[in-house]
């Protein structure tokens, strides 16, 4: 509660104008919050968004040319998300700033039919305290997974420092711009090297400054359209460069410092991709780029002297097929799913088909062109 309303205390910028961005509102607020109260990290960032919610529809009000006071948070309250609160059939354990504690809870018919329900995912809680009756309420949000879709076709994602990412359709998004600046660079080290301990996505969340912002927004835009790409071509799958480990290396030089910062934006992406393809239904299959850019994905020679490295060009030594590089490793990341062994295949996938430019091609080489009858 005081969270909250320490939000929206703070929320005003010099003009004294609501700030209504979210991370506008982080940087204000957040370091004061884990201070001042002692809350959990997650509960602090849940408290701000709460409040700017609040914020929002008091904005709201005012254009609407009725008068209004700030927002503020008398009801005792806590939100929770799937960090902060796990529910269990009888009981629920919480985040507080005492630690985690368990809570038995008392269910209605009603409220037992939903939580029952397998297809019901509990996502998050807020806690409610009613002085008169001296009682907790859990308000808990259930999300029920969007359908599957099925269908055996197959997306390739390659993700790189030139493209941000290339599809196995020959889509290329934000070629080269997703750099930061020397300062930045600079001042994640030397962040680094001041705290110690911490780790870089850590220190990159808090420096989240305008170049964080503008390397976020990209990546969601890559993904979205990564998304977009698969839906219109009705896959069912996406197949994208596994999570590769950030190797921590606090004392790292520029350069280390930067490929540590690339790993970052790389998972921030694989996250969003997911996410995004969720809500349509897209299965993201996460694989293993070992070889995918030494390999032909025409005629599967494999040599590391395919690739020139620095033009970023692929041409096959055994039969001589060009192309750009990171497209072809695309591919090759969708045909890696094509032809996993039957035990490893995800559930429903059957036969299989890579989506390719103009056509489609199976697990067996076998090529379709689009319009042509199966
Ligand atoms: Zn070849």
């Amino acid at each position: 509660m005081n969270a909250a309303n320490y939000t929206s205390w703070n929320g005003r910028d010099e003009d004294g104008y609501l700030i209504l961005n979210k991370s506008t509102i982080h940087d204000r607020v957040y370091h004061d919050l884990r201070d001042r109260t002692e809350l959990p990290a997650n509960l602090c960032v849940r408290a701000y968004s709460k409040a700017i919610g609040a914020m929002k529809s008091t904005v709201e009000t005012w254009k609407s040319g009725e008068s209004c006071l700030l927002p503020r948070f008398n009801e005792p309250s806590a939100v929770y998300d799937k960090r902060t609160v796990t529910i269990k059939d009888r009981s629920a354990t919480l985040s507080t700033v005492t630690g985690r504690v368990a809570v038995e809870y008392v269910l209605g018919d009603y409220q037992r039919s939903y939580l029952g329900d397998d297809e019901y995912e509990r996502r998050m809680g807020t806690l409610h305290y009613d002085e008169g009756e001296d009682a907790f309420y859990l308000h808990i949000v259930l999300l029920k997974e969007s359908e599957q879709r099925s269908g055996d076709r197959i997306l390739g994602v390659d993700l790189n420092l030139k493209n941000v990412a290339v599809t196995s359709t020959g889509s290329f998004y934000d070629g080269g711009r997703l750099l930061w600046g020397q300062n930045h660079y600079f001042r994640v080290r030397r962040s680094l090297q001041d705290k110690g301990t911490r780790s870089t996505t850590q220190t990159l969340r808090q420096l989240s400054g305008r170049e964080n912002r503008f390397v976020l927004d990209r990546l969601h835009t890559a993904s979205r359209r990564i998304v977009e790409e698969a839906d219109r071509h009705d896959c069912a799958y996406i197949a994208i460069e596994g999570l590769t480990p950030i190797r921590e290396n606090m004392r790292g030089s520029n350069r280390t410092v930067q490929r540590q910062m690339h790993s970052w934006a790389f998972r921030e992406l694989q996250e969003m991709v997911a996410y995004n393809a969720a809500e349509y239904g897209i299965r993201v299959e996460p694989i293993p780029p070992a070889f995918t850019s030494q390999t032909c994905s025409r005629c599967g020679h494999k040599s590391s002297t395919n690739r020139d490295s620095s033009t970023g060009w692929f041409e096959c030594k055994e039969c001589g097929q060009e192309y750009d590089g990171d497209y072809n490793a695309a591919k090759n990341i969708g045909k890696k799913l094509l032809t996993l062994p039957s035990g490893q295949r995800p559930d429903g996938l059957g036969d299989g088909q890579l989506a390719l430019k103009s056509g489609t091609v199976n697990g067996s080489g076998d090529y379709t062109t689009h319009g042509a009858t199966p």
